[in-house]
């Protein structure tokens, strides 16, 4: 039985629904966590990482509450909200900083008033007591490897590369990146390479630059960075007249799934979000509960501040069409249903 899900399946697809997690929000206190998350357009977040964050700290502690904002992709929103979740008395602060050198005065303002403070997913600068992530230089290098196994025999040093990397002000972007060029370095050309800020119309951009200045004909593949940005960089791929090259991605997005299925995208890395959501959640109520944490570290990270932080980083895995079924769908992230139904 072949496990690849093809378009014909999304003719045939199940009518099982996901159901979603409900959400809680309260007003701060003593039992309060606040959970700080840096976009909204890309699509893990709100979708995935809040809810089965609050929903664990739900199961762990009855009374414990969340209080929850975004940045919308501003540090000094961001830092707005550290502060104002400082004044409404959190316990704990678990944050996915929208830049972590910026945010460091943030962190030490809320350490100093005697709140706790956890890295989730992206490392902020500054005193932090714990950091959940992954293997962000693993991610990188799994992208990589996907797109030479997409190019195949056309994987030579001549074949040119586009690589539209994340925004810099995130610390994962240079380990995903740092992965990418292991796989890829001596193995092809990489003749256009560019920051994408984390933004599908910036990536549009900078690949629309790199057609220009390469040549559509010339383009052998691109490597993005995550799945946000290879919608846009998809989009203009396909307006440009390029069709069947390898493209990237990260977070096995709906709509990056649903690209994967349609051929426009050849890959995406698939990052458990349960797992990390929950991971977090736990030192965050042991936190908050005064516990020890330190058996639930497995290495620690040193952040861009020279902070030693005791971390546990997840496995990430590659995902193409080839393994749908055995990664997300049996994960419960999509139904076949929610693939072949366009958003
Ligand atoms: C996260 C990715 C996400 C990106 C953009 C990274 O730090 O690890 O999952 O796609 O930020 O928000």
């Amino acid at each position: 039985v072949s496990m690849a899900l093809s378009l014909a399946a999304c003719g045939k697809a199940g009518d099982d629904k996901k159901s979603d997690s409900s959400s809680s929000s309260s007003s701060g206190g003593s039992k309060t966590i606040g959970l700080l998350l840096p976009d909204s357009v890309t699509a893990r977040y709100e979708k995935f990482d809040k809810p089965y964050f609050e929903a664990k700290v739900s199961s762990l502690c009855a009374d414990c509450k969340v209080e929850y904002a975004n940045a919308a992709g501003d540090s000094a929103k961001q830092a707005q909200q550290v502060s104002s979740m400082i004044t409404k008395g959190v316990k704990v602060i678990v944050i996915s900083s929208q830049d972590a050198a910026a945010i460091k005065s943030s962190v030490q303002a809320a350490v100093d008033k005697g709140i706790k403070v956890v890295a989730y997913d992206r490392l902020a600068q500054g005193p932090v007591s714990a950091f959940v992530s992954f293997d962000n230089v693993k991610v990188g290098e799994l992208q990589g490897q996907a797109l030479l196994d997409s190019l195949g025999s056309k994987a030579t040093k001549k074949s040119k590369v586009v690589m539209i990397n994340g925004d810099d002000a995130d610390p994962n972007a240079a380990q995903f990146k740092e992965g990418a060029h292991k796989a890829l370095d001596g193995k092809v050309d990489i003749a256009y390479e560019q920051s994408g800020l984390w933004k599908d119309t910036t990536a549009a951009q900078k690949v629309k630059a790199a057609i220009t200045q390469l040549g559509a004909k010339n383009i052998a593949g691109v490597y993005s960075a995550n799945d946000g940005m290879a919608g846009g960089i998809a989009t203009t791929l396909k307006g440009a007249g390029i069709s069947g090259i390898p493209l990237t991605g990260q977070d096995a997005e709906l709509a990056g799934i649903q690209r994967i299925v349609a051929g426009t995208q050849s890959s995406t890395v698939y990052k458990a979000f349960k797992p990390e959501a929950e991971a977090a959640a736990t030192i965050a109520v042991d936190l908050l509960q005064g516990k020890d944490i330190a058996s639930l570290a497995t290495s620690t990270q040193t952040s861009g501040s020279g902070d030693k932080v005791p971390s546990q980083l997840l496995t990430p895995v590659s995902v193409t069409k080839a393994n749908i079924k055995d990664t997300v769908i049996a994960d419960k992230l999509y139904t076949v249903a929610d693939i072949c139904t366009a958003e």
